[in-house]
């Protein structure tokens, strides 16, 4: 009999009842050090003091109006990004998949106000991962995501991580945008070499083409700029944003240049839900908190420690780790025994990790961790890597 909730997840025998920090509590009080953070989301930690505050003010006040009348809460969220980013204009959602979506209907309806409905194509990159809509599975392109689903949206074509002549003649008078993530998540904690979204930055201004970046899950401060293609200094014409920008409350948005955002006139996108104020009085406070270089420089001075720390994991667990990869607190550990028994040893640790694609586990702590949290997650991996080699050996 199917369960009644749709079985589209492998869960882990866990049910977490409460939340404090960067610490999960099961109803036994048995406590899990989350260093998945909801995968990136709980980016200020759980039951955050200034984020319960914000939600609690607004939630007494009003908590849903329309996007037919003003909000000023979402004004005042806009404002915020618009000052601290490229952007000149903002599209709130409730998911990195609506972001999504709304950043490929923007690039082609940017085309098409300027004369040229043939540039519809996204060319996206193979092992990316943008969401679960139909034009989110088209865009990552992968067959586990696409298979039985249909006809797949038309107007995506895929290169290899690293292709650049595979890149140069997927560009034709039918191209659009490039979607990229600039460091991919599911992918595995790939990141992207400045140079090379440098490179794609000058590829696509050659070309005249628009440069859409996923900063889903490596943006909002997770890798120690407010967002993840400040470190190349370049900037996107078009940007999706989620996970982390809501703290856990579900908030999404897409972020764009004026000229980018040209063809979306009134009536060309909506949202019942997107940016109403319970979720911008959230966001507005997580904004205030990440994006200040104050705390941006901890998150910096996090990441060094907790690389340097796991570096020394895989000095000393050969048989378990081969490498560190990714970029500020994203950070993932490629692994040599499979990923998923070292995800499972370190909840026999109490450690929340996530897993990605090849074979990687991911480390997406909550960004203000303690530093007495961040050592202790060294040592609980440590001992995860222990309980490894000894079920290997035995
Ligand atoms: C999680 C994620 C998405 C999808 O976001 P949802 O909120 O699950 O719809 C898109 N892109 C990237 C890079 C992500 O990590």
């Amino acid at each position: 009999m199917i369960p009644s909730v749709l079985p589209t997840y492998n869960r882990a025998p866990l049910t977490f009842v409460k939340g404090e920090g960067s610490w999960l509590i099961e109803a036994d009080g048995r406590r899990f050090l989350d260093m998945g953070a909801g995968i990136a989301v709980n980016a200020l930690g759980h039951a955050n003091p200034d984020l319960i505050a914000a939600l609690s003010e607004q939630a007494g006040r009003l908590w849903h109006t329309s996007n037919l009348y003003q909000i000023p809460q979402q004004q005042a969220l806009a404002d915020k990004l618009v000052d601290a980013t490229f952007a000149d204009t903002v599209f709130f959602t409730n998911s990195g998949t609506e972001s999504c979506e709304l950043a490929i209907k923007m690039a082609r309806k940017h085309f098409h106000a300027k004369g040229q409905p043939e540039r519809i194509g996204i060319i996206a990159f193979e092992g990316s991962f943008h969401g679960r809509s139909h034009a989110a599975i088209a865009a990552a392109g992968s067959e586990k995501m696409t298979s039985g689903f249909g006809p797949r949206l038309p107007g995506f074509s895929h290169v290899a991580w690293g292709d650049h002549d595979g890149l140069y003649a997927a560009i034709d008078d039918t191209t659009a945008a490039i979607l990229i993530e600039p460091v991919q998540g599911e992918g595995g904690i790939r990141p992207l070499p400045d140079q090379c979204l440098k490179g794609l930055r000058d590829l696509c201004d050659e070309k005249g083409i628009l440069l859409i970046l996923d900063e889903v899950q490596c943006g909002m401060g997770r890798t120690g700029r407010l967002f993840a293609h400040e470190w190349a200094g370049v900037e996107p014409d078009i940007m999706m944003v989620a996970k982390g920008i809501g703290g856990g409350f579900p908030l999404g948005a897409v972020l764009a240049s004026e000229s980018a955002a040209s063809g979306m006139t009134a009536g060309t996108h909506g949202s019942t839900y997107g940016g109403n104020p319970l979720a911008c009085a959230v966001g507005a406070r997580v904004m205030d908190i990440i994006a200040d270089p104050a705390f941006l420089e901890a998150v910096n001075e996090k990441a060094g420690r907790l690389r340097q720390g796991l570096e020394g994991l895989v000095a000393s667990h050969p048989e378990v780790f081969e490498e560190v990869r990714g970029s500020g607190l994203m950070l993932g550990l490629k692994c040599k025994a499979p990923n998923a028994d070292v995800v499972a040893a370190a909840y026999a640790e109490l450690l929340i990790t996530v897993p990605a694609a090849d074979n990687v586990i991911r480390l997406l702590p909550p960004l203000n961790l303690s530093d007495e949290d961040l050592s202790e997650a060294l040592a609980r991996l440590d001992a995860t890597a222990t309980r490894v080699e000894t079920s290997a050996g035995s």
